[in-house]
């Protein structure tokens, strides 16, 4: 897929925008009924979704990607910061005007085993948000649900079929076709695949790659896995502790990582063949995140990060520009060995040899 510039997508208009979005959940009571501090899962995002794009979001398990996509969505309340659809501003939307919000945002979720009704046929799931959004029924409805299955590679057969006398690949693609059923403008897919074989992965990949095409759909790709946000998106947003540490167009992003936490999660990737191995290395990275409720007053990597040096344990890093689009959360881009918006040079990254064993290996 083509790189695009930041400045081709800072000059359309977003159809759904976060803007510092913030989001602190309550932390665990203890035995005496002491509440402990606050837990920012999400920590100043701003994020813009375009028609007919998909930004990825990406990085490890509790990194916040998932309560973003729910912040969006209005599935959750901010605690801070701003939901835009368009022009207009539904932070606070409630009642009808939620629901009308929500009819433009659908999600698609992990696991197409349970997030499908066991005792609905599968004409009645794709039907039911046909009905209640757009209010079509009888023979118009039928209809409908034919074009939906037929459009995410099913038939109009299916409709008579319950969740479990399907394939996961299958059920996969009706929570897609129920998620196009209120004719959305936004499609969050929160590790959409990740409960798929790997050769089912690929197909509801390209199906939602064709669907896009068709239907104009803003996607949000929500995934642990950098491998396949790059397949599917534009623009890639890396996620560590409840911030965005890099973004950029996904080529630049994939293949020119700068930001050390972008180039550990690209490392991980296993690599099929055997001379790209050879040509990957492997970043490793020490420890686990540290708490989002005692949050460093440095850069919030430093304590993981093999290149930090004095300020990341002092001093928070602003995001910077970096050359081939994009922006990245890291002091090495103005100060250290200057790299001035260059991609990182993989010596900074390798293990020093006095470090304990890596928690990616
Ligand atoms: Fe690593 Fe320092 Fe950059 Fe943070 S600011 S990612 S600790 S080099």
């Amino acid at each position: 897929m083509s790189a695009v510039t930041e400045a081709t997508v800072e000059s359309a208009t977003p159809v759904l925008e976060g803007v510092d979005l913030v989001k602190e959940f309550a932390g665990r009571t203890s035995l005496f009924g002491r509440a402990s501090s606050k837990v920012r899962a999400v920590d100043g995002v701003t994020l813009r979704l375009h028609a007919g794009r998909t930004l990825g979001l990406v990085g490890e398990s509790g990194s916040g990607k998932s309560t973003v996509g729910r912040l969006l969505l209005r599935l959750l309340d901010v605690t801070g910061g701003e939901v835009h659809l368009g022009a207009d501003d539904v932070t606070r939307a409630r009642g009808r005007d939620l629901n009308q919000a929500r009819r433009a945002m659908q999600m698609v979720f992990q696991d197409p085993y349970s997030s499908l009704n066991p005792t609905m046929r599968i004409g009645d799931i794709i039907g039911e948000p046909v009905t209640f959004h757009r209010g079509l029924k009888g023979a118009e409805l039928d209809a409908e649900v034919d074009r939906l299955l037929i459009s995410v590679g099913l038939s109009p057969e299916h409709a008579r079929r319950f969740p479990d006398e399907m394939s996961g690949g299958q059920r996969q693609r009706v929570a897609i076709a129920r998620a196009l059923a209120p004719d959305p403008k936004i499609l969050v897919c929160d590790e959409a695949v990740s409960a798929l074989d790997i050769s089912i992965q690929s197909q509801i990949l390209n199906l939602l790659l064709k669907l896009q095409r068709e239907f104009g759909v803003a996607i949000l790709f929500v995934s642990h896995d950098l491998s396949v946000v790059r397949h599917v998106s534009h623009e890639i947003a890396v996620m560590y502790l409840g911030q965005i540490v890099e973004f950029g167009p996904a080529d630049r992003v994939a293949d020119s990582p700068a930001h050390p936490y972008t180039a550990a999660l690209l490392s991980a990737v296993p690599e099929a063949k055997p001379s790209h191995r050879r040509a990957r290395q492997k970043v490793v990275l020490r420890g686990d995140p540290p708490s989002p409720s005692r949050r460093p007053a440095g850069c919030p990597f430093a304590s993981r990060c093999p290149a930090a040096f004095e300020p990341c344990h002092e001093t928070r890093p602003e995001h910077t520009p970096v050359n081939g689009g994009g922006t990245a959360a890291c002091h090495l881009q103005t100060q250290g060995p200057k790299l001035g918006g260059r991609s990182l040079p993989i010596e900074l990254l390798r293990a020093r040899p006095d470090e304990a064993p890596s928690a990616a290996d």
